[in-house]
């Protein structure tokens, strides 16, 4: 049995699953805002419930926002503000009684995806998170890839390539640089582009749901919103040349990005042709619990995988 838990800012949720993906059973509780013990002991009780409950011990995945310092063991860029700078691994092993493994949410992402989702049997799988920000996690047979510095496919904060008119220095980002890839992709990004440069109080999903009805200020916007994904997906495909990459978050709700990024995207990739395929999510936001409870390895129909490292 593995033990996946999804540490978010507002909830964590748990889920034990069966070799075969299946879920057995699943937990809920409130994050405990602000108060670093208290997240500790509430992803051990949500352990420690999903174990009485199925009856067995289990292997514990966690993902999470931001990562932990292969250098010095402490959270670094977490939105959870109350996590940063702590011994989260060191202190959640102590209260278990076990190795905990970790990885960020985009990473559990792209590995619920590529185990048994919408990269299933793919070998190199790019995915992404583009919602409120964007995020990136990349794995390769099965495991992720992770790096010196923990932050293996993030290419939220490079900037978006190939500029056009206008696009540079681009808006200002919260990392302290500008034109960011994530200052025009994540749906903060779109609304404020639609809005032109004002805030409006209008969403992403609403600007795509407005260029759906025939709005043309929308669709413009929408148009300019794919060109971009195309021009910054294809420098990861220059780097990387993935098979599949996976679009999560809130934007993977588009439906003609599907069509339209990657017919854009091959006037920017060194290739004759590619065969790289941009698909929408399998299981979308249950891809948190379920990459992080794959983080101690999976059986496929061709053996068992290597745990991710
Ligand atoms: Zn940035």
């Amino acid at each position: 049995m593995r033990i996946g838990v999804d540490l978010g800012g507002t909830k964590i949720e748990g889920v034990a699953l069966d070799d075969d993906g299946e879920v057995r059973a699943r937990r809920r509780v409130a994050t405990p805002r602000d108060d670093y013990d208290g997240t500790v002991e509430a992803i051990a009780r949500v352990v420690t419930e999903l174990e009485a409950e199925t009856g067995t011990t289990a292997t514990v995945g966690v993902g999470m926002p931001g990562a932990i310092s292969p250098a010095t063991g402490l959270v670094k860029n977490a939105n959870s503000t109350w996590l940063i700078g702590r011994k989260l691994e060191k202190d959640l092993v102590r209260r278990l009684g076990r190795p905990v493994r970790f990885a960020n949410d985009a990473n559990c992402f792209a590995l619920s995806e590529a185990v048994d989702g919408a990269a299933a049997g793919a070998r190199v799988v790019f995915g992404v998170i583009v919602g409120t920000g964007t995020g990136g996690g990349i794995v390769v047979g099965g495991r992720v890839l992770t790096g010196p510095n923990a932050i293996a496919g993030e290419w939220g904060h490079n900037p978006l390539p190939w500029p056009r008119a206008g696009e540079w220095p681009g808006p200002a980002c919260y990392c302290g640089k500008t034109g960011c890839i994530e200052t025009f992709l994540s749906g903060p990004g779109l609304a404020r582009d639609y809005a032109g440069g004002g805030a409006d109080g209008v969403t992403g999903h609403e600007v795509a749901a407005r260029a759906a009805r025939g709005e043309a200020a929308a669709e413009e916007a929408l148009a300019r919103y794919e060109d971009r994904m195309a021009r910054a997906l294809a420098s990861v495909l220059n780097v990387l040349d993935p098979d599949v990459v996976v679009l999560g978050g809130g934007v993977s709700q588009i439906a003609r990005l599907y069509e339209n990024v990657p017919r854009l995207w091959a006037a920017h990739v060194f290739s004759d042709r590619v065969d790289t395929r941009l698909v929408p999510p399998r299981h979308g936001a249950a891809s948190g619990v379920r990459g992080a409870a794959w983080l101690w390895g999976f059986t496929t129909g061709e053996g068992t995988a290597s745990p991710s490292t």
